[in-house]
């Protein structure tokens, strides 16, 4: 079932600049989607981790009603040179990410706001966005910073049969992701399950909380880390709603 379109009221850029005055006066809050415009396998669209980052942000936004949300553009490119290897992949320098970052949260400060979440859909920004963070914080303007799937851990281990409820990368729970938000552009056929690596290890390293950049060409020479073809539209439609539903919950304990 297509979801209903995202409201004026939580995109920033379809505000006008009145109303963006009204919105910093009452309090409001401001997300800032980013992710990555990279390779996701054969099978999943390259804005798969700014398009999920920007969809948790706009429900969660539309789901508080005690002070008004706003959802910024979202910075669409991400820190990924270790993609580089497949076509279509756009990489930042890592400098360059945390300066956007840190300008959009300057530019959101001077107009007023008093608070910014970076919600973030990619895990090679992971670093960059604390680091972004720190720097654009002051006495007055506080500036928090989350990947998604940190916020929904525990659903993520329940929801994933296969993955170990890792985000991986094309694997399980990103295709599942796609095929609810935009199956048009998901073409699972064009995967192999034996061109899909299997976390297993991996999956432990990280559960204790060590990042891994992806290295494909020792790794996965498809760049499919975990099994897509568990992915199913029901399950990424539980992992937006977790999402959305706990970074809202979040942003009523960050309120100013
Ligand atoms: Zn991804």
């Amino acid at each position: 079932m297509p979801d209903a379109p995202i409201p004026r009221q939580v995109l920033w850029q379809k505000r006008r600049r009145g109303e963006i005055r009204e919105a910093a006066e009452a309090g409001g809050l401001v997300l800032l989607p980013t992710g990555a415009i990279e390779q996701h396998g054969p099978h999943l669209p390259l804005d798969t981790d700014s398009f999920t980052a920007f969809t948790v942000c706009a429900r969660a936004a539309g789901q508080v009603s005690e002070f008004p949300v706003l959802v910024l553009p979202p910075i669409w490119w991400g820190l990924s040179p270790y993609w580089m290897v497949f076509p279509g992949t756009l990489t930042l320098r890592a400098e360059t990410l945390i300066e956007l970052i840190v300008d959009v949260a300057g530019s959101v400060a001077h107009h007023g706001f008093r608070r910014l979440v970076v919600v973030n859909g990619h895990g090679g920004n992971d670093g960059l966005i604390q680091a972004a963070a720190v720097k654009a914080s002051t006495d007055r303007f506080q500036v928090g910073a989350v990947s998604y799937w940190t916020l929904i851990a525990e659903e993520l281990r329940a929801l994933s049969t296969r993955d170990g409820g890792s985000i991986g990368h094309a694997g399980e729970l990103e295709t599942s992701i796609q095929l609810h938000l935009q199956p048009d552009c998901v073409d699972l056929g064009a995967v192999a399950p034996e061109q899909c690596l299997d976390l297993g290890a991996r999956a432990a390293v990280q559960s204790r909380g060590v990042y891994l950049p992806p290295n494909p060409r020792e790794e996965s020479p498809h760049g499919v880390y975990g099994m897509a073809h568990a992915g199913t539209a029901d399950k990424g439609r539980q992992v937006v709603e977790a999402a959305a539903r706990e970074l809202a919950a979040f942003l009523r304990t960050f309120h100013p």
